[in-house]
């Protein structure tokens, strides 16, 4: 108890270090684009699998925002992307598999909060030595 908290924008900017490290690793590039203004459709980001892994987020989102679309993004590299090819892409934006695509985006969100969590808890971790407890 007593432990001093980071301020909301400190802890999300931290969090998405620790993302950015752990595409870094996995040798997935990344760009920021204004998705909205570009796609017709309302994407906050994008990941491409092709003979590089490449995740596009949108420029304009604040950064806690920035940090869940990244982790969710990563979600598609880590549980999706043995299974993408271009037969899996069109099937991806086609109306009649709207449900099948649901359920992929739930998956990616779902491992989009545990990641997010263990960011958390090793961004606390971590700064937690710095500091002095409060009492
Ligand atoms: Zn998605």
């Amino acid at each position: 108890m007593g432990r001093q908290y980071l301020v909301e924008d400190e802890l999300a900017e931290r969090i998405y270090r620790f993302l950015l490290d752990f595409a870094a690793k996995r040798d997935i590039s990344l760009m920021y684009s204004p998705l909205r203004h570009v796609a017709k459709c309302a994407l906050n980001g994008l990941f491409v699998h092709s003979d590089i892994n490449l995740i596009i987020i949108d420029t304009d989102l604040p950064l806690a925002k920035k940090c869940f679309v990244l982790a969710h993004e990563l979600g598609h590299y880590v549980l999706h992307r043995r299974y993408m090819n271009p037969i899996w892409a069109k099937a991806y934006w086609s109306k009649d598999c709207r449900s099948w695509r649901m359920k992929k985006e739930a998956e990616a969100d779902r491992f989009a909060g545990l990641l997010l969590d263990s960011a958390k808890r090793s961004v606390q971790s971590e700064t937690g030595r710095g500091f002095s407890e409060s009492y």
